[in-house]
């Protein structure tokens, strides 16, 4: 909603009570008119040397006796006609200077003064320094006003932080809508914001900062909005990146500026956005290490240490890149809590849909449910960027009401964008994805402890040029060894029936061996589901965070880690026979799957059952 966006923007104050900014320094456009005066007059004092002459001109006028005086300067001889009229003032003249040896004789012989001249008089000398003393002086401001907020050297270590009272914030939890789990989440933080006392009476702990983590667009901005609109509180709102800048301890006194605004408003939310630009891990600068960025995150650090969440300040922060944060960021008591915001799912995004169809005029016939449908992978704001597509072009097509059209036209539109952003696929490597994405879903289909199939799609999404989907959705905590084993070869089977239909292999299928990978691994080595290594685990101790990031180095001999290398590749080597000899075996059908793909893209599950021709897909469910 970029409305809401821009109205946020005018609300919001850089500090409250303080007397605007632009009036305590001096525009760059009267700089620039005082500049134009400067110039013009340097112009006049350095060239007012009178008429310019023709060398020859000049000296027929001295051989006339004409001339009162003569300067000769290094490239001009200036000088002075004989006055005419006794009041009138002296005509002077310059010409240029040519080699003339005979020069001086005849200027002798005519008994005209003459002297020679340094360059320019005292006067343009002055302007001339003076003016290059004002472009110094104005660069100096220009830079001041861009480094800085305020336009003296003292504002550079305050914050940057846009602060919101607490009923500007006009985002409700119902403005954000398919990510309940995240909201559920952010519950506890908002209960503890209004009414602080209630859980510090107790003694409970308190959260001390919350990490929104997901893809980009995902509404986590939205979000933190939220929760300060749900409680009722204070906003602080500033992005990771205003904190990095040229001068080194600026960034650091920020942070300090930020915290101690902070707890004057308190209760009141802290948001930093974008906390990657900030909160990158230390040491991983590219250019050769940045210190100002170490010693502002340090900054952030030590306040979060420092202050006590029981004063009723929370910090949240959003990040679309938790890989590269700082691990000491993720320790107890600073950004303990770390909530996944996630791409909604269909649900989801019909809600999302339906949130921001309400300031839209919708047509009969719009069903939010079809959209939905058709929009697999897409994120809150490419949602919303559909229905401002779609209301656009029912505008534009003078129409009362946006229709349905409009919508599958707003859709085709955004996934055209997001398509550039990604890649299009060429007729072959459909053809590829079609039988890799088929041969996925036979395997799941076809492997006994395999989890069944929900929908297989060859629409691109991000990078990924196809998805098979499994029932059910959510991720199972509880796995059996066979389940796992079952798992890893579903993962196989797309880069199987490539093999078995073009007799050659791409390298389409490096995320599925990598994840496949990824369990075999951990079967053997964290499991101990391995009949040779046994009932050991060789992880000692990996961050909870997202599971995957941050393992810890291993604990085992190199004699141990070639043995679970030859234990990974011994599961991996049996599990690929097993499914190649599954997919041979239904060759026909890998073929039917492929073809009906490349038809429509998309398969739903009743339809993959008709095609298998067999029902047991959803008593499987079941079980
Ligand atoms: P992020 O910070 O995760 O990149 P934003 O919060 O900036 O995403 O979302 C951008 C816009 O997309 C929001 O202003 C909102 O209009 C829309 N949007 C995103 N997610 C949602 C959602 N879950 N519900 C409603 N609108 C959303
Ligand atoms: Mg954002
Ligand atoms: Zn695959």
């Amino acid at each position: 909603m970029a409305n809401d966006q821009e109205k946020d923007r005018k609300n919001s104050q850089e500090e409250p009570g303080k007397k605007p900014k632009e009036s305590s320094s001096p525009s760059p456009i009267w700089l620039l008119l005082l500049l134009l005066v400067g110039g013009i007059a340097a112009y006049y004092f350095l060239h007012f040397e009178g008429e310019t002459m023709l060398y020859s001109e000049f000296k027929t006028a001295l051989r006339q006796g004409k001339i009162q005086r003569v300067f000769i300067g290094e490239s001009a001889i200036t000088g002075e006609l004989k006055r005419t009229n006794e009041k009138k003032e002296p005509i002077r003249f310059t010409t240029p200077k040519i080699n003339d040896p005979q020069l001086l004789q005849e200027l002798e012989a005519q008994q005209i003064q003459y002297s020679g001249k340094d360059g320019h008089s005292w006067i343009a000398n002055f302007v001339t320094w003076g003016l290059i003393l004002l472009i110094g002086v104005m660069i100096l401001l220009l830079l001041f006003r861009w480094v800085g907020p305020g336009s003296s050297v003292m504002a550079f270590g305050k914050s940057r932080a846009r602060f919101y009272e607490e009923d500007e914030i006009k985002i409700s939890f119902n403005d954000v809508a398919g990510i309940d789990e995240a909201k559920e989440e952010l519950m506890e933080i908002i209960e503890f914001l209004k009414k602080p006392e209630k859980f510090t009476s107790l003694g409970g702990k308190i959260p001390k900062g919350a990490l929104l983590v997901g893809p980009p667009g995902t509404g986590k901005t939205l979000l933190a909005k939220a929760v300060a609109g749900e409680a009722g509180v204070p906003f602080l709102s500033i992005s990771g990146s205003a904190f990095v800048e040229l001068f080194v301890g600026v960034g650091a006194s920020r942070v300090r500026d930020l915290f101690s605004q902070a707890e004057s408003k308190a209760p009141c939310i802290i948001f930093i956005d974008e906390l990657d630009a900030l909160g990158k891990s230390r040491g991983m600068g590219a250019m050769g290490g940045h210190d100002e960025r170490e010693q502002t995150l340090n900054q952030l650090l030590v306040e979060m240490d420092g202050f006590d969440s029981r004063h009723g300040v929370i910090i949240m922060a959003a990040t679309n890149r938790p890989e590269i944060l700082d691990q000491a960021l993720l320790r107890p008591g600073r950004f303990d809590r770390q909530i996944f915001v996630d791409r909604p799912d269909i649900l989801g995004r019909e809600q999302i849909l339906e949130v921001h169809a309400k300031d839209v005029k919708l047509a009969e016939g719009v069903d939010m449910k079809t959209i939905a449908a058709r929009t697999p992978g897409f994120v809150g704001a490419d949602l919303a960027n559909v229905i401002n597509e779609a209301a656009l072009l029912a505008a534009r097509r003078d129409k009362q009401a946006v229709d349905m059209s409009d919508m599958e036209e707003a859709i085709d539109r955004v996934v055209a964008g997001l398509e550039k952003k990604s890649r299009v696929m060429t007729k072959k490597e459909k053809e590829i994805t079609a039988y890799h994405e088929a041969g996925h879903a036979l395997a799941a289909t076809f492997l006994p402890n395999a989890t069944p199939v929900h929908k297989v799609s060859i629409i691109p999404r991000g990078f990924a040029l196809g998805i098979t989907m499994f029932l059910p959705t959510e991720e199972r905590y509880v796995m059996t060894k066979s389940e796992l084993l079952d798992r890893i070869g579903s993962m196989l089977g797309g880069r199987i029936a490539e093999e078995l239909i073009f007799q050659e292999i791409t390298n389409g299928a490096r995320d599925d061996l990598m994840r496949a990978t990824d369990i075999a691994r951990m079967m053997v080595k964290e499991y101990g589901m391995s009949d040779t290594l046994g009932l050991v685990t060789f992880e000692s101790n990996y961050s909870s965070f997202l599971e995957g990031y941050g393992y810890n180095d291993a604990q085992h001999s190199d004699q141990t880690a070639y043995q679970i290398d030859v234990e990974v590749k011994r599961i991996m080597d049996e599990t690929y026979v097993r499914v190649r000899v599954i997919l041979q075996e239904h060759l026909d059908l890998l073929n039917a799957l492929a073809q009906v793909l490349l038809e429509k893209e998309v398969i739903e599950r009743e339809e993959f059952d008709q095609i298998i021709g067999k029902t047991t897909s959803s008593a499987l469910l079941e079980t």
